[in-house]
């Protein structure tokens, strides 16, 4: 006789650069279990593929994962651990007066993703523009940790992350181009082009909020805001 199902619950979700609504599931013990060997391993890519994972495992519409931005990540994982372990976060905040470490309750419902109106499309000459698309948590985990301040990753980041050039004549898609074209053409970008192509990184959306808290030794009124998954999960 087989045993019963223990869990059936599905929830919606939608993903933020694209506005697809999808189902999910909560996670399960054994994919938690995953995921927390790989954050205890403290190695990137093993979190970015455990996460991945656990996120391919849990929305049930056919969705490519490895394609997703990394704020669409982020998101997801956020939906799947408040459905899954609980709807508010402990943290420890330090006081911005006297560093002390308080306790601070965060809910999930009051972490968001902003994801700006404005097309991805950067002009670099009168004529001259680019489509640009959002980097996946692939293109971010391929980078070398070492270098990742480094001139070379924001090459190859920029590279990866360019769909498209074009003028008045027309439309070049990097993948018809290949490599080594784009490569001369970023290459033959001058500052001001490169930094109008980097600020699109720069105020890429991210998990977000602001919280307020009293310190609990000096009494300080805190108001710090939260940027990026990592600084809900440290
Ligand atoms: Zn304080």
């Amino acid at each position: 006789m087989a045993l019963p199902k223990l869990n059936s619950a599905s929830y919606q979700t939608t993903i933020p650069s694209t506005g697809q609504k999808v189902t999910f599931r909560p996670y399960l013990v054994k994919e938690e279990k995953v995921l927390m060997i790989a954050l205890e391993s403290n190695d990137q890519k093993q979190i970015v593929r455990a996460t991945e994972e656990m996120i391919s495992s849990c929305i049930l519409d056919d969705i490519d994962v490895n394609s997703l931005a990394t704020f669409d990540i982020e998101s997801l994982f956020l939906d799947l651990r408040s459905k899954s372990v609980g709807e508010s976060i402990g943290l420890k905040v330090k006081c911005d007066q006297c560093e002390t470490q308080n306790d601070v309750t965060v809910n999930f419902d009051e972490i968001s993703v902003d994801v700006p109106d404005e097309n991805n499309v950067i002009m670099l000459t009168d004529s001259v523009g680019v489509e640009m698309r959002y980097p996946s948590f692939d293109d971010v985990s391929n980078i070398d940790p070492d270098k990742e301040q480094s001139i070379e990753s924001a090459f190859d980041i920029i590279m990866k992350c360019i769909v498209s050039v074009f003028d008045d004549d027309g439309v070049y898609t990097a993948k018809n181009e290949g490599p080594k074209q784009m490569k001369e053409f970023i290459e033959s970008l001058n500052t001001q082009q490169f930094q109008n192509i980097s600020a699109f990184f720069e105020n890429m959306p991210a998990l977000k909020s602001v919280i307020s808290f009293k310190c609990s030794n000096c009494s300080a009124e805190n108001e710090t805001e939260l940027r990026g998954l990592q600084s809900f999960f440290t």
